[in-house]
């Protein structure tokens, strides 16, 4: 991504939040030599996305050379939904993937992410920014 694109999708993080109490993080690293589900979680821990009060940070994680990305939630989501909850945002992702529009897949991802939380975790009018908007790399 371009410096400009970052921030493109920074802002999607930011205009996603305040939607939602769930904390959306993009991390984004070349490769990833295990499933990116796996890598996932690991980065998720690594960025202290557990700390959230509802536990109900997002991490959206990609291995951009490898093409593959994953999206997991914490514990105060998956409490909550059914497991295909991500199937929609995944898709929407994906399919910019394979066209290489890897920041309309952050973008897009990051809309579907958030308009999917609202349903569960509504904006409350105390929110606080828990987890930094600042895309994260590997
Ligand atoms: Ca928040
Ligand atoms: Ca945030």
């Amino acid at each position: 991504l371009t410096k400009s694109e970052e921030q493109e999708v920074v802002e999607a993080i930011r205009v996603a939040e305040k939607n939602t109490s769930g904390e959306i993080r993009v991390h984004i690293e070349k490769e990833t030599s295990i499933a990116p589900i796996d890598r996932a979680v690991e980065v998720f821990h690594e960025l202290k996305m557990d700390l959230t009060q509802e536990r109900n940070g997002v991490i959206i994680y990609i291995a951009a050379k490898s093409k593959l990305f994953a999206i997991y939630g914490d514990k105060g989501i998956n409490d909550k939904v059914s497991t295909d909850f991500w199937n929609t945002t995944k898709d929407i992702m994906l399919n910019h993937l394979k066209n290489g529009e890897n920041k309309l897949a952050l973008v897009k991802g990051i809309e579907s992410a958030g308009k999917q939380l609202k349903k569960y975790f509504p904006y409350q009018d105390d929110d606080k920014d828990e987890l930094s908007n600042e895309i994260s790399k590997g």
